[in-house]
Order: C-alpha cells, then structure tokens, then sequence
C-alpha cells in the first residue's frame, strides 16, 4: 500500500516538474530570447528536430513568413540599426533588407541531385548540421541575421545568434520579429534565438556549447581565427579590403558614377564597398572630373585631404572608429567644410603607401591612387587587396585586362563594369549573402553552404531507361 502510496507521489512530483518546465520554455520559448546560453541552445535543440519532422512545404511557409516580417518591420529595424550604431544610412538599410529578404535562396538551394546509369540510382541529399551559432557585426546587424535566419533554417537548421554588443538592441528586435513570424507560420519556437546581453562571454559559452554543431563568424579577421581554432566546423566571413581599378579602355563616366554609388552605399562600412581606386594615369583626370559631375562627391584638396586624415587616422595608425559609416557632411563638418545633403563621398588624390590605401577605412573618404599602366595597377590592387580573397572590383572594356586582374587577385567577389555591391546581388545577377566566406572558402553563403552532403545508392534498380 505505502509502496503504492510513494509510487504516485513519484510519478505526480515528475509530471508537475515536466509541466513546470515546459511553462518555463513557453514563458522564455516565445519571443526567442533565453536568459542564458544554455537554455537558447537547448531549446534549438529541440526545436531543430521539431522543425524536421515537418514536411518540407511547411519549411517553405516559415521561410516566407521571415521574408515578409523582414519586409513589414523594415522601417524599424533600419531606423533602429542606424539610431544604435551610429552606423550607415537609413535609406541604404532599407535596401539592405529588402535584399537579403527577396534574394537570400530557400530551400530551392537544398534540391536533391541524382546519378542514375547502369548500375542504379544514387541520390545526393543536403542535410542539416543542427544547431547552428552564428556571430554577427555591428555593419550589418539586421542583414546578417535576416540572411542567415533564412539560408540557415532552410537548411533545416536552428540558429543561435550572438550578435555585436553594439548592435545588441537591433539584433535582438530583429530575431524577435523574425521568431514570431515563425512561430506564427506554426514553426518551433526557439528556432532562431539569442540571449539578452550577448556579449564576448556569450560568445565563448556557444563558442565551447558541446551542442552547437556547427559556427559561422561574420566579422573581421580575430573572429574568425577564434572560430577556426574552435575545433568545429566552421565558416568564417572576414574582413575586406577592396580595391576598384579603372584602365585606359572603360567608359570613365559609367566608371565615375558606379565607384561613388558603390563607395557610399551605406556609407562605405559594406565589406564589399570599394576601400581605395586605382586608376591609369591617362584617364585619371577625367575620372575625376567625371565623379564630380555626378554632384555626390567632394575633391578634398591636398591640405583639406591632411586634415580628414589627421581626424580618422589614429597617431598609432589605425582607424579611429567614432567616424565608422558617419555621413560626409559629419566627417567634413569636423574640418570645417559644409556640403549639401546630395554629397555622398569626400575623394583625394594619394601617393601608394597612404594609409586609407591600406586600411579598411568603413567611411566615405576615398582615396585615389595613379598609376602608369594596367599593369602596374594590377599589380598594386593585389597588394591592396592584401590576401583577403574578398572582393575587387575593374571598369575595363579590355577582355583580357579583366582576365589578368581576375586571375591575379583571386577574390571570391570580382565585379566588372558596375558598383561592388552588384556583386552581392543589388543590381547584378546572382543570389546575395551578408556573409561572404572568402577565409574558408565558401564564397556567399547559402542553404546549401549549412548543410551536410549524405549519399543514397541503390544498386542495379529505379532506373527508368
Ligand atoms: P567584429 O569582428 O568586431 O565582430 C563581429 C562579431 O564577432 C561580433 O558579434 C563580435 O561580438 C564577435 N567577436 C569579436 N571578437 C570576438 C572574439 N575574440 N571572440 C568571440 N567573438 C568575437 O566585426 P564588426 O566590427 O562587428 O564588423 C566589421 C567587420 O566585419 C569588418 O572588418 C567587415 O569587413 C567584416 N564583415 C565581413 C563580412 C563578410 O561577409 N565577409 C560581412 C560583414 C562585415
């Protein structure tokens, strides 16, 4: 009797600590952010394996639902992103998000393939990692995490992010908003999430979290080496610095405009954004002449040009980040020049070793660079380039003066003819990605990048012909 008696204390004491805990979630679960590392992971645990067990169609609903909360919010995520970070301009976040929410693939990008031939059919699938920790900048904090939400859980992922500290309340407004509409499509919730205060130490304990399957870092070059040295899988998108070169053969005025347009979109701090122009001495002049028509740009003279570079150049040479993705006007108000609300980018001529020619300046101050030939110049732009594998841009109608420099610099963004951010899909062909992996290799990332290749044969059947 009493054996019973302690038998249904037992089973009711699990029942109401299993109730208890499942209240906890749904109190913590719904918004997607969990007071600690743990739990968020814990939770994406769960709900990446909920997510599976739905059929693919209803993978396709809760894509499109993250599309559309990305579009409905854009106002108040763009106004949030440049309010907190001091960063960009809003009518360029609102371009940013409307690309990564209309051109980041779904789960098109994760279609099975097939060998099929004598000997059977064998089938190619691209399956989930699981449960995915993902880092992301202070340039982009609503782009990155509208990106990768959608590239990652079309994979079949979940995602926790660890956003910059810096753009903590953006990040996390954004995730919110991404996570309900999930959660309203009848996705798991806990699918995408964060903590409160993510912040180095958050990102340590996902960094080591035994549950995190894979990481992928968009940031500069030190987190991407954390990362890399982590011991799991990893995908680290780095930093840039992108030179555009402009020989003797380009249509310079189509040139002109393209450089300021892809320079100044959001006020230079894309890591695509071009960092420093290279041009053949020959059509430098009317390069020149040709950008300040457009009315967007202002020519720093020599001793104005002194004066930036004094402000934005630390004595120890570095970037001073209080003028990061500030607008021109702020930055030229600094040295007492006052330009119209149309300028968009201050530009200066400068000798090779300047150091905006090798920094990665994130500001519309540009740099201009002579040199004699197209030969020269490639050269030069490699080094500039710095190993980075990012990305360069040319304006050239000579085939085989783009096919030298493409081959020489070896970025995993070459864009010909245009601005930079063609190359992320704004205005050119071609998906986008807030998160390029030049470092490991995989280029812009996408559903399939977040998966794992599995293989299925079978032998001597299911071949129709
Ligand atoms: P950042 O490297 O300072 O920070 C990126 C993220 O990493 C943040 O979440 C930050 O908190 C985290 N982090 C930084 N150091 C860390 C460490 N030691 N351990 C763990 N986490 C750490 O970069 P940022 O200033 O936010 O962004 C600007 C940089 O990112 C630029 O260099 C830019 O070129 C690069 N970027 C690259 C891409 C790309 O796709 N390749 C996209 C956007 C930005």
């Amino acid at each position: 009797m009493e054996t019973n008696h302690e038998l249904i204390l037992t089973v009711v004491k699990k029942v109401l600590s299993e109730m208890i805990e499942e209240k906890i979630v749904q109190a913590e679960g719904p918004t997607g952010i969990f007071e600690t590392v743990d739990q968020a992971v814990e939770n994406a645990v769960a709900a990446q394996k909920r997510l599976l067990a739905l059929p693919l169609r209803h993978r396709d609903k809760i894509i499109a639902a993250i599309r559309q909360a990305a579009l409905d919010h854009n106002e108040t995520i763009s106004a949030l992103a440049v309010k907190e970070s001091g960063l960009g301009r809003y009518e360029d976040k609102l371009r940013e998000n409307i690309l990564c929410a209309t051109k980041t693939p779904g789960t098109e990008d994760i279609e099975p393939r097939a060998y099929s031939g004598d000997d059977g059919l064998t089938l190619i699938e691209y399956a989930p990692r699981g449960v995915i920790g993902s880092l992301t900048p202070i340039t982009n904090p609503t782009g990155t995490v509208i990106n990768n939400a959608i590239s990652m859980v079309a994979a079949g992922n979940a995602v926790v992010f660890n956003p910059h500290p810096t753009a903590r309340e953006t990040s996390i407004k954004t995730i919110r908003i991404l996570h309900e509409a999930i959660v309203r499509a009848g996705g798991p919730p806990g699918l995408i999430s964060s903590v409160p205060k993510p912040d180095l130490t958050t990102a340590k304990q996902l960094i080591e979290h035994p549950k995190i399957n894979m990481l992928v870092a968009t940031g500069g070059r030190p987190v991407v080496d954390v990362v890399l040295r982590s011991g799991k899988k990893a995908i680290g998108a780095g930093a840039g610095n992108p030179p555009v070169l402009v020989d003797e053969t380009a249509n310079i005025r189509r040139a002109a405009a393209s450089i300021i347009d892809g320079a100044s979109i959001n006020n230079n701090i894309f890591c695509t954004c071009e960092k420093e122009v290279i041009v053949v001495s020959a059509v430098a002049d009317a390069l020149i002449s040709f950008m300040m028509e457009t009315g967007k740009a202002y020519l720093l003279t020599p001793a104005q040009a002194e004066q930036v570079i004094k402000l934005i150049v630390t004595p120890e040479g570095k970037i001073n980040t209080a003028y990061i993705g500030k607008d021109v006007q702020v930055i030229l108000k600094e040295i007492g020049i006052n330009v119209g609300e149309e300028c968009r980018l201050a530009i200066f001529e400068a000798e090779k070793n300047h150091p905006l020619v090798w920094l990665e300046q994130m500001m519309p101050v540009m740099p201009i660079v002579r040199v004699r030939d197209v030969s020269e110049g490639i050269d030069f732009a490699v080094q500039v380039e710095q190993g980075n594998r990012h990305t360069a841009i040319m304006h050239s109608n000579h085939v085989e003066h783009m096919t030298a420099f493409a081959r020489a610099v070896q970025t995993t963004i070459f864009v010909k003819n245009g601005p930079s951010y063609a190359g992320i899909g704004l205005g050119g062909e071609g998906h986008t990605s807030f998160t390029i992996a030049g470092p490991t290799g995989e280029g812009l990332t996408s559903a399939r990048t977040f998966t794992r290749i599995r293989r299925c044969t079978l032998v001597d059947a299911f071949r129709i012909i």
